[in-house]
């Protein structure tokens, strides 16, 4: 078996927690598990290390946890909230540190079309200013193999898009949903580790909630159930209390011991 780790470089909403401007009791949380960036995870096994979504917070995120190389970047969708960080990617990408190859970026192709548009500087082989990231964008459909891991993706519906969460062994990171199809469940038997969107106890149109994402939860039947996306209406601590055994919310800096396949 093939074990790894997964840290939550960041467990917020869209917005971010604290959010700007906000005077509700989470936002001037003083517990830092209140604190929380925008959503994103690092992968690491062996001598490998792949993050899933590059946001806003990428660099902060990458500072805090010592980031000195990366073998790819998985992409879940083109919202703002996890694409915005790729030029960020740049001290990354730098031939010394990736041996001169380009550092792999891996996108359905929606998510491909909106990081071409957002970045076209980035992709513009005519670009004459230098200092761009190095990047070779690969788009996906079906399940593929990443180095010496098998990469499956997890279609969710997040409001009316279809966009994909990842499989990688046992772990399953499905950030973004508001429904899992059934033919999704069946990608997600035998998972031990699942991340799902949490984003709060009141429906919204694009996110599951709190107690949706419980019954997804016994549904997967995971060992443990992290919950991400996870807005200011939810502190930390008080939430946990109230949560079934195996379900926890996650948090910025949390690494948990995951098995990525045979
Ligand atoms: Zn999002
Ligand atoms: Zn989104």
């Amino acid at each position: 078996m093939k074990n790894g780790t997964v840290t939550v470089l960041g467990s917020a909403t869209s917005m971010g927690v604290p959010t700007i401007g906000c005077d509700c009791a989470v936002c001037h949380s003083t517990d830092p598990k209140d604190r929380r960036t925008r959503p994103s995870v690092m992968i690491e096994w062996g001598e490998h290390r792949i993050v899933i979504d590059s946001g806003p917070d990428f660099r902060e995120q990458a500072v805090r946890e010592c980031i000195k190389r990366l073998d790819a970047v998985l992409y879940t969708h083109g919202h703002a909230d996890h694409i915005l960080g790729l030029d960020d990617l740049r001290p990354l990408t730098y031939p010394w540190v990736t041996g001169g190859e380009k550092l792999p970026l891996y996108a359905r192709a929606e998510t491909a079309n909106v990081l071409r548009s957002v970045f076209k500087y980035v992709f513009d082989d005519n670009y004459k200013y230098g200092g761009l990231a190095q990047v070779e964008l690969n788009e996906i459909s079906d399940p593929f193999d990443l180095l010496d891991l098998h990469v499956v993706p997890v279609p969710v519906m997040h409001g009316d898009a279809e966009i994909i969460g990842y499989r990688l062994g046992r772990f399953a990171y499905l950030t973004d949903f508001s429904v899992i199809p059934e033919s999704s469940f069946a990608l997600l038997d035998g998972v031990d580790v699942v991340f799902l969107d949490a984003l709060r106890h009141h429906p919204h149109p694009t996110h599951s909630t709190v107690e949706n994402s419980i019954n997804i939860a016994r549904r997967i039947g995971a060992n443990q159930t992290y919950f991400t996306h996870i807005s200011h209406d939810l502190a930390h601590e008080a939430t946990n209390k109230t949560l079934p055994d195996g379900i926890r919310l996650s948090y910025d800096g949390l690494r948990i011991e995951i098995e990525l396949g045979s």
